[in-house]
């Protein structure tokens, strides 16, 4: 009898370097002979990915650790690990409150996977959280050539990482405590991993990296790097994610009008609009500075679809700074914003500050800057029908294989009725209704 392939299920909060990440780790266990599972009762090894930079998941993950131990008592070879920024941040810790836990390690040791695996098997607990720069080194260097070969391809796009880290510390923000300072990855390894992903079939990709406009490596900055990327033969778009306003320049507004390539997308996080809580979050940019790198980038792309990010109630915010924000909104239109409510996390600067807005005004605020931005959405869903779009096809409707799924360069999501477009096409389509915050149309 043959033996049963060992399965592994992972689990994933958080951003899209956590999702790369996960994708990573899946990597190296099937490399390591394992099977992937989406259903943790059958698996021999789970990994909870974890995201520190809210409470909430936070708080989630000690709730699931709560579940899978008891999976871990009628399976006590069960090896259960946590990885990702609340790992690095709690290490040792969720040993001792978690007795279910076999192995808690950070960010820059994923690729340490099999020899972590091996000494769980041995009996030990391990932890890792130590820092280790050289990851990227190692991921490029030292990781056999089919691993990174197989690259991140989702269907017909790419996600890869350029660089890690930050260095802005933010006062609300525990990446630069838990992802560390930034460290780029050098330039030929990220163009070798997208050719390579172009010519597995992936027509869109994603460059990532919590603040990708820092990427500076070997005098290749991020302007140079996303000049040659987005001149790759056989890549039809190129996305990037996340950048910072203070190091946003006009000279990428002009690149991304003179690239057809870069999509008319970009997320620029705002956090406030009222220069008094900027300056306390430590941005280091004024709203007006911000208004006025907009304003150029939506003259040089007058379609262009803007995202953001929006705290609200950080400490001492004022009925008037709040007013400051719905400001930008109503000037600015994004297309989506990711609002939250402040919540103060460890060893950041703003944690030392009174948690002093209450939860009923924070609450309060979160759900009228969420009903503004939907009218301001709504409105803007409604100015497409008529319009004809340019849309990459990435995959069916769940429900209906008739229907296909895909992206304008704007990034906002189409259905089309054609059952013979496959994933990968990039089509014109002619907008004819919505449902919710779908478009939908007809090929042209
Ligand atoms: S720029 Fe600020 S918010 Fe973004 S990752 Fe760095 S510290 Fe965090």
């Amino acid at each position: 009898m043959t033996p049963a392939v060992p399965k592994f299920f992972i689990q994933t909060f958080g951003c899209q370097m956590n999702e790369h990440d996960s994708f990573r780790m899946s990597e190296i266990l099937k490399h390591c002979g394992f099977e992937a599972t989406d259903c943790p009762s059958q698996a021999d090894v789970i990994l909870i990915n974890t995201c520190s930079v809210r409470r909430n998941p936070q708080n989630k993950v000690f709730s699931l650790l709560g579940q899978l131990r008891r999976l871990k008592k009628s399976r006590p070879n069960l090896i259960i690990g946590v990885a990702g920024c609340v790992a690095q941040q709690e290490g040792e810790n969720i040993l001792r409150c978690e007795r279910a836990v076999d192995m808690v390690f950070g960010p820059d040791h994923y690729f340490r996977l099999p020899e972590i695996l091996e000494r769980v098997r041995k009996g030990e607990r391990v932890v890792l959280t130590n820092r280790t720069d050289d990851i990227y080194e190692r991921v490029d260097n030292f990781i056999p050539d089919n691993w990174l070969e197989a690259g991140h391809v989702e269907g017909c796009k790419a996600y890869v990482v350029i660089m890690k880290g930050c260095n802005n510390f933010c006062a609300f923000c525990v990446v630069p405590h838990t992802r560390g300072r930034e460290v780029c990855r050098e330039p030929q390894n990220i163009l070798r991993e997208i050719k390579t992903a172009v010519e597995k079939g992936a027509k869109e990709v994603w460059l990532l990296g919590q603040n990708v406009n820092s990427y500076r490596a070997h005098g290749m900055t991020f302007y140079n790097l996303l000049d040659e990327v987005s001149q790759i033969d056989g890549l039809l778009r190129v996305r990037f994610t996340s950048s910072h306003p203070k190091d946003w320049d006009n000279t990428l507004s002009d690149l991304m009008a003179e690239r057809p390539t870069i999509c008319n997308q970009l997320h620029l996080p705002l956090q406030s609009g009222s220069n008094r809580i900027l300056d306390l979050m430590n941005r280091r940019h004024t709203i007006e500075e911000y208004l006025e790198k907009i304003r150029y980038l939506k003259n040089r792309l007058h379609d262009i679809e803007l995202s953001t990010d929006i705290i609200v109630g950080f400490p001492t915010e004022t009925e008037e700074d709040f007013e400051a924000t719905l400001r930008v909104l109503e000037e600015v239109r994004y297309s989506q914003v990711f609002s939250f409510k402040y919540s103060p996390r460890p060893n950041t600067r703003a944690a030392e500050m009174p948690d002093d807005i209450p939860q009923k005004v924070k609450e309060e605020r979160l759900q009228r800057l969420i009903h503004l931005q939907e009218k301001i959405n709504g409105e803007q869903i409604q100015s497409y029908i008529g319009t004809v779009q340019s849309v990459l096809i990435d995959g069916s409707h769940l429900r209906d294989s008739r229907i296909k799924n895909g992206r304008t360069e704007g990034y906002r999501p189409v259905k089309i009725r054609d059952a013979g477009l496959k994933v990968g096409d990039l089509v014109n389509v002619r907008i004819t209704g919505f449902e919710n915050h779908w478009l939908e149309g007809v090929l042209q």
